[in-house]
């Protein structure tokens, strides 16, 4: 059996008609830019979400800079973000000319730890980025009352935490903006890159359109330097033929992890995914703590189940943010458990069948 990380073969079959109707629409009418099917997704994704607005982009990274930007952060600011994420949480904070501070992640949750945040602040800070991880979202009361009591923005990357929830309120519309990526792995993923805005913030919503069209909201008529950072026609459509599925695909992913606990619960070896109290964790990633990681890792791989892991070396350690002068004792959680993550298989269409395989494969591996 050869079970991939990512299945999204069959999730095209599955939807293939209305995918192959998407993309012949837009060549058709040649809306590659602009155009009515990126309208008609910023209208449809912020309906769907509950948000007053969607600014389309590019891709995930560039809607963080917009925002950051936007809001006015740059040069002598800092930001504080975690020190497990993809690159973009923090890059896009160097980008505007800030500082990234980062705080290691919370032991059991392995989002950004909330107790650890306060020490973090100083004069010099503007804002907090949690970073939804895995499909779980961050202590948000704890970071919400903070930002409220030194007065910092608070944007939320919600790149892997589509639909997810805190206290029933989705990830995205407790900060003042929140980015969203569509790559293509992703819970709502295009073909090709993308990514959102959503804001409830009028003002910042023009800042960010605008910035992210030239400086232009009218054609040749440039209110300021901005960057060129647009979803095109194809993704929007795509991205709005699979917009209705959605919500089937993330309460697919959540019965996945249920299924999950149930036959991995009695391997000592691993630790299971844990879920913050009142949360709704929608599984972009199921990420076990494994004995002897990488020799499973192998294992499972020759057995044909693909892992991965997310993320191998802390940000704060990497060669890019040497300059900040970071070690293992600052981020001791981070450090420790990159050596103990591992990534399982988790689609949507992922079979009890195949979870059974992956639940064996890992018994035989420590029983070995
Ligand atoms: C994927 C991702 C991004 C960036 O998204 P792109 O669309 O690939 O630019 C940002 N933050 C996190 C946490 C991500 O997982």
């Amino acid at each position: 059996m050869h079970i991939p990380f990512v299945d999204l073969k069959i999730q095209y079959q599955s939807i293939k008609n209305e995918i192959d109707n998407a993309i012949e629409q837009v060549i058709t009418e040649t809306a590659f830019i602009g155009g009515k099917y990126v309208q008609q997704f910023e209208k449809e994704f912020a309906d769907f979400y509950g948000s007053k607005h969607c600014i389309s982009c590019a891709n995930g990274t560039d809607s963080l800079y917009i925002i950051m930007k936007m809001v006015g952060i740059g040069i002598g600011d800092e930001v504080i973000t975690v020190a497990n994420s993809w690159i973009s949480s923090s890059e896009t904070i160097s980008q505007t000319g800030a500082t990234p501070v980062f705080v290691d992640i919370h032991p059991n949750y392995y989002s950004i730890d909330e107790t650890l945040i306060e020490s973090k602040i100083t004069s010099k800070t503007k804002a907090i980025i949690p970073v939804h991880l895995q499909g779980q979202m961050c202590n948000m009361t704890a970071i919400t009352a903070l930002c409220e009591k030194y007065h910092l923005f608070l944007i939320e990357d919600c790149a892997q935490a589509h639909l997810s929830e805190y206290n029933n309120v989705r990830a995205g519309l407790t900060g003042i903006a929140a980015s969203f990526s569509f790559y293509p792995g992703k819970n709502l993923g295009a073909y090709g890159d993308a990514g959102c805005i959503i804001t409830n913030d009028d003002a910042l919503a023009t800042k960010c359109k605008m910035f992210a069209r030239h400086g232009a909201l009218i054609k040749h008529q440039h209110v300021m330097e901005g960057i060129n950072s647009r979803m095109d026609g194809m993704q929007a459509a795509i991205l709005l033929a699979k917009l209705p599925f959605l919500q089937k695909w993330t309460e697919q992913r959540i019965a996945n992890a249920a299924y999950y606990q149930k036959i991995l619960n009695e391997v000592d070896e691993i630790i299971l995914p844990m879920v913050r109290p009142n949360t709704k964790h929608t599984y972009h990633l199921y990420v076990i703590r494994a004995k002897q990681r990488n020799a499973l890792a192998k294992f499972l791989h020759e057995k044909g189940i693909e892992t991965t892991i997310h993320y191998p070396t802390p940000l704060p350690l990497m060669e890019a943010y040497q300059y900040l002068h970071y070690s293992e004792k600052d981020i001791p959680v981070s450090a420790k458990y990159k050596d103990e993550i591992l990534s399982l298989p988790m689609f949507p269409e992922l079979t009890e069948l195949q979870m059974n395989y992956i639940a064996e494969t890992i018994k035989a591996f420590y029983t070995k």
